[in-house]
């Protein structure tokens, strides 16, 4: 009795098997696709059905009769998937690819980093949004786009171009910011997962080797960090302020100032600083600190935020933080007593 329920329950299930082979593509991938969480995790099963030849507008006619969608057309992509026309603004909410078909498979054409506007044209069923980019029809999984605006703390301060001759002179700081796009060209140093700016990073390495001669260890602790890094922390802790202690966006955004740079406005940002072993202050007090005090320029980097210069540099005390300026500058700098800001005669 029992032998013969299982051997029922297998042929059913073989005939359901041999079945589903012959209904074709379009149940199986009702039956077997999976909604999809991120735009690199995209099913093989979806892109099996682009038929990139489907140009019918066959979806027309069912909506005609409601006024509030403006049209819609069936895609060149997957053959059920209806895109809906509307044009507006959309913010990326993370670094996201840009494609050049809804697919990714097809082309990455560009990259829409987070806090970024594009314009929308159409969004569709298929889990993407037809965008214009450089004059082209492109393609950005929806799901990292938002039609609401991102919170921006409005600033005075000048974006700086960082990409010149003097890129080693760069100053940022509360008033001076790099443009949001701006990603230096990276390496990592001494092996540690941590990167710089590939033209500073043979001099920190050179550096790490002379220290370690004298039987010093320079951990690389943070090195480059990205703006949309530097936006969503900062963004998070005046988020946070604006509801601990009841303050306008505003007067949150200034507190949190205080504690994390806003982004662009990070030596970080530009790839040129590295913080050193740890970020306390008792570094001061370790050897490394001392071998730095005694070498770092030969290597062209200076110590950047000390107490003296506070009222200028607007940055507590941070004997961690050693900013590349070049051999040259370095040497001079260090003799001058100076901070970058009143070496190069800018606020
Ligand atoms: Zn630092």
């Amino acid at each position: 009795m029992r032998n013969k329920a299982i051997g029922c329950l297998i042929i059913f299930l073989a005939a359901l098997i041999v079945g589903l082979y012959f209904v074709g593509p379009s149940v199986r991938d009702k039956l077997f696709t999976t909604q999809v969480a991120s735009e690199d995790t995209i099913t093989t099963t979806r892109q099996s059905t682009t038929n990139e030849t489907t140009t019918a507008a066959t979806t027309v006619s069912q909506t005609q009769t409601t006024t509030h969608i403006q049209q819609v057309v069936t895609t060149t992509a997957p053959q059920n998937s209806v895109y809906t026309e509307k044009e507006e603004n959309v913010w990326a909410t993370r670094d996201v690819n840009i494609r050049a078909k809804p697919t990714t498979n097809s082309k990455q054409v560009g990259k829409l980093h987070e806090g970024n506007k594009i314009l929308r044209l159409a969004k569709g069923t298929d889990g993407w949004s037809r965008v214009m980019f450089e004059g082209e029809v492109c393609y950005i999984y929806s799901e990292y786009l938002t039609t609401t605006e991102p919170f921006k703390v409005s600033s005075n301060r000048t974006v700086i171009d960082p990409t010149g001759e003097d890129w080693n002179l760069v100053v940022v700081n509360t008033k001076r910011e790099i443009p949001a796009d701006y990603v230096p060209k990276l390496a990592e140093v001494a092996s540690s997962g941590v990167y710089m700016d590939y033209r500073v990073a043979p001099y920190y390495n050179a550096m790490y080797e002379a220290a370690k001669k004298d039987g010093i260890i320079l951990t690389p602790y943070s090195g480059y960090r990205s703006y949309a890094r530097q936006q969503r922390n900062y963004n998070n802790l005046t988020q946070q302020y604006m509801t601990q202690y009841s303050l306008s966006k505003e007067d949150a955004a200034a507190k949190a100032a205080t504690v994390i740079l806003p982004p662009g406005t990070s030596e970080h940002n530009l790839g040129l600083a590295m913080d050193i072993c740890n970020t306390n202050s008792t570094f001061k007090n370790q050897k490394e600190y001392k071998w730095l005090t005694e070498h770092a320029h030969e290597y062209g980097f200076i110590l950047r935020y000390t107490a003296e210069k506070q009222p200028i540099t607007g940055i507590i005390p941070e004997p961690w933080h050693w900013r590349f300026v070049g051999v040259e500058y370095a040497e001079k700098i260090k003799n001058s007593g100076l901070c970058l800001e009143e070496y190069l005669g800018i606020e």
